[in-house]
C-alpha cells in the first residue's frame, strides 16, 4: 500500500501531490535538456564543418553547453527526500529512480493512473 509514491513504512514522510508533480517535473524537463543536448552534438559538428573550416569553437560553445546543462540535472532535488535525484556523493548516474529513496522518475504520472 502506497500514500502519494511513499510506502506506509518508508521513512519518507508522504508528500503533496502537487509538489511531487512539480518536483518530478523539473528532473524530467532536466534530463530532457541533457538528451537534448547529446543528440544536437552531430547536427551542430556537421554543420560547423559544412560552413567553417575549424570545428572547434563549435565543439567548445557544446562543451560549456553540456556541463551547463550536467550541472543542472545533476543538481536536481528529489522531491520526497529532497537529496539530489541523479547523485549520490560524487556518483553521478542518471537513473530513472533517485538514488536515495527510489522514487521513480514517473511516480506522478503512475499515480494519477491509479486514482
Ligand atoms: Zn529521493
Amino acid at each position: 500500500m502506497t500514500t502519494n509514491g511513499v510506502a506506509e513504512d518508508s521513512e519518507y514522510p508522504p508528500v503533496d501531490q502537487a509538489t511531487l508533480r512539480q518536483g518530478l517535473q523539473t528532473v524530467r524537463r532536466r534530463r530532457w535538456y541533457l538528451w537534448l543536448i547529446i543528440l544536437v552534438y552531430m547536427p551542430l559538428m556537421m554543420t560547423a564543418m559544412k560552413f567553417f573550416s575549424s570545428v572547434a569553437v563549435a565543439f567548445l560553445c557544446w562543451c560549456i553547453v553540456m556541463v551547463v546543462i550536467v550541472g543542472f540535472s545533476a543538481l536536481a532535488r528529489c522531491p520526497r527526500c529532497g537529496n539530489y535525484f541523479h547523485m549520490h556523493g560524487l556518483t553521478l548516474l542518471y537513473l530513472r529512480k533517485c538514488l536515495h529513496c527510489q522514487l521513480h522518475v514517473c511516480a506522478d504520472k503512475r499515480l494519477d493512473g491509479k486514482q
